[in-house]
């Protein structure tokens, strides 16, 4: 036998020979004579070279006082060589850091053990992952290191870990690993820019559901390696080019991790689409897919994956609302607008109790006539920030958060007064003022108090107020919202339905209801703009409509009239007023004062 297996025996001046230091040789010494120290010491000596496990004792600072043959089979290295030498440099170690300070603890022997796993260099070269183990050993200086050889269970967690971070259908990576290399990417802010297409297939229901899931599967891999192909990586896996994952479903993404700007982006994406226009053959099935693409280019410093996803979202929903089969690239500017959204609704109950609001009015004009009889109160926003939004910006918005409540009132109270004011400033027949009322003011709010008061205090009459509805808030109205629509018509305030025709409500069930107007919806009247470009049936179904509605005793005003050949035939067809741009554009309070002082005058001078 040769070598230190043997034990401190007759090879260990050998050893001692080809040992380069003196100090070497006496620790060596010092091992021997504490080896002669009675038989279990020789027996742990015997245990200690024919372990399975590499082992060796160290000095404090590190140096290998003996190594067992099994740590020279590991590291492919004759154990005698080894001694003197710090262990850690011998296997090329590595340790850094918290591990290198852990590791000198363990050998001063002021921690129990500590351990740590670690890739080392065989003397042939081939690497292997190894659990290393410090123990300090009862005898003070000395410690024994082990170092187990795991790459076996590292392979199976590799293994593992593979499967967990791919798709199964199309062996892709997934989502999770998606996430971990998109995350890493902008950690990475060296990186400079990062893009990602977030690819959704267009009708991929449908495939499935009319096809069968196999057929789904199978469209879904083809995708995959068309899209890998697109991608620079024809083996499905990331080997120089950028990442394609399958985030789920008939979504998937492509991830370019240092873009040089949007055009990379943009080709890729149209790469992509070009690449899916070719028809895939499944299974005997040819088949056709197309696909909507949010594409999503940024500087890598100060985003954020959550940021850069839900901007990938979001464009992706534009894209598909845009009409599919598209990229569509992110807009900052289309995003603020999604942004102000929110923005506005939060700030909605704050702006009612600033004044922020204004009251426009727009005529509203009896067709026999051209007489003015009342005006429509519509509501706009002076924002402080972005300046005067229409109602379609904020109303929903308001009706979602419940602030219409305040609004609806302060419109209502603004409204009554200025009716009231003109009442007493003009002689004549007194306008009366249409306010629109959403349908959570009628249920939430107690809106016949809050009219009732309203009425009191400005000393409006009831009669001069019109209440506008939609189909919806009164259609099917029973309980709480019919009481009060009764009891408001009972203090002989009007009730309207505003936009009459874009919903699905009988006329005869309407007018058993307290309702005594219909304002019809533009799109009626948007048929028969020009005299050439009549729609007959539009006008059939207008002038039954108006016949019918009046039978029930109710009177039809017509909206969005916009020129005199639509006034003309909206009055032959006994229309009783209309409203819209060819009278007027809604209009300021002092402008409405001052065609009543016009129309008096004229009727004055007349
Ligand atoms: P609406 O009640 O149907 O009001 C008529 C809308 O049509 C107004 O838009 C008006 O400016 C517009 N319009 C008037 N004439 C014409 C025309 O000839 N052609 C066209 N194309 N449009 C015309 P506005 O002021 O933007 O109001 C939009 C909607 O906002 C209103 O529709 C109403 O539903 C709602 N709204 C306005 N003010 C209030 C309010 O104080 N409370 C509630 N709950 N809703 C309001
Ligand atoms: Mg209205
Ligand atoms: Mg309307």
């Amino acid at each position: 036998m040769n070598g230190p297996l043997e034990g401190p025996g007759k090879d260990s001046g050998d050893t001692l020979g080809t040992a380069p230091q003196i100090l070497t040789e006496s620790n060596h010494k010092r091992w021997r004579r504490r080896a002669h120290n009675g038989h279990h010491e020789s027996d742990f000596q015997a245990a200690f070279h024919a372990a399975q496990l590499p082992m060796a004792i160290v000095d404090r600072d590190g140096r290998v006082l003996t190594a067992n043959r099994a740590l020279g089979t590991l590291l492919g290295a004759d154990p005698r060589r080894l001694t003197s030498r710090p262990l850690a440099d011998l296997a090329g170690l590595g340790l850094d850091g918290r591990v290198r300070s852990a590791y000198n603890e363990a050998l001063q022997g002021r921690t129990d053990r500590m351990s740590c796993t670690r890739r080392l260099k065989h003397a042939d070269g081939h690497t292997l992952w190894a659990e290393i183990t410090v123990t300090p050993t009862s005898r003070g200086g000395e410690a024994l290191l082990s170092i187990s050889d795991i790459s076996e269970r590292r392979d199976l967690q590799e293994r593992l870990r593979h499967l967990q971070m791919h798709d199964p259908v199309t062996r892709l990576p997934n989502r999770t690993l998606f996430f971990e290399r998109l995350a890493g990417a902008l950690a990475d802010s060296a990186t400079g820019r990062t893009g990602l297409c977030y690819i959704d297939l267009d009708g991929f229901k449908a495939v499935n559901d009319t096809l069968g899931h196999r057929v789904g599967d199978s469209l879904l891999d083809a995708v995959a390696q068309r899209l890998s192909l697109c991608a620079g990586d024809p083996a499905g896996e990331e080997c120089g080019g950028h990442l394609v994952a399958r985030l789920g479903g008939d979504e998937f993404a492509l991830l370019v991790e240092s873009s040089t700007g949007t055009e990379q982006l943009t080709q890729l994406a149209q790469s992509v689409l070009a690449a899916l226009q070719r028809p895939f053959d499944l299974a005997g099935q040819r088949l056709s897919v197309s696909a909507s693409i949010g594409v999503v280019e940024r500087e890598t410093a100060g985003t954020s994956p959550t940021e850069l996803m839900q901007a990938a979202d979001t464009t992706l929903y534009w894209a598909k609302a845009d009409g599919k089969a598209r990229w569509t690239l992110f807009d900052p500017e289309r995003n603020a607008h999604r942004m102000t959204r929110q923005a506005l609704s939060s700030t909605l109950r704050r702006a009612v109790e600033r004044g922020e609001f204004v009251l426009e009015y727009q005529p509203i004009v009896g067709f026999a006539d051209d007489a003015l009889r009342g005006v429509e109160a519509l509501v706009r926003w002076r924002h402080p920030q972005f300046g005067t939004l229409s109602p379609d910006r904020f109303i929903g918005l308001a009706e979602e958060n419940g602030a219409i409540v305040p609004l609806g009132r302060w419109v209502l109270e603004e409204s009554c007064r200025q009716a009231r004011r003109w009442m007493r400033e003009h002689p004549g027949p007194p306008l009366y003022v249409s306010v629109n009322v959403a349908v959570r003011q009628v249920w939430d709010s107690d809106l016949v108090r809050d009219v009732a008061d309203i009425l009191e205090e400005t000393g409006l009459p009831s009669g001069l107020l019109q209440l506008e509805l939609t189909e919806s808030a009164v259609m099917g109205s029973a309980g709480r919202p019919l009481q009060a629509l009764q009891a408001l018509s009972e203090m002989g305030v009007r009730i309207a339905i505003d936009d009459f025709g874009t919903g699905y409500s009988n006329l005869a069930y309407l007018s058993r209801l307290p309702v005594r107007a219909l304002k019809l919806d533009g799109t009626f009247v948007r048929g028969f703009r020009t005299a050439r470009h009549q729609n007959p049936a539009d006008e059939t179904i207008v002038t039954a409509l108006v016949q019918l509605a009046h039978k029930l005793g109710l009177t039809v005003t017509a909206e969005c009239v916009e020129g005199p050949a639509q006034a003309e035939r909206l009055r032959r067809i006994g229309c009783d007023t209309g409203q819209g741009w060819h009278y007027a554009k809604p209009m300021e309070a002092d402008r409405i004062s001052e065609l009543l002082a016009w129309s008096s005058h004229d009727v004055g001078s007349a």
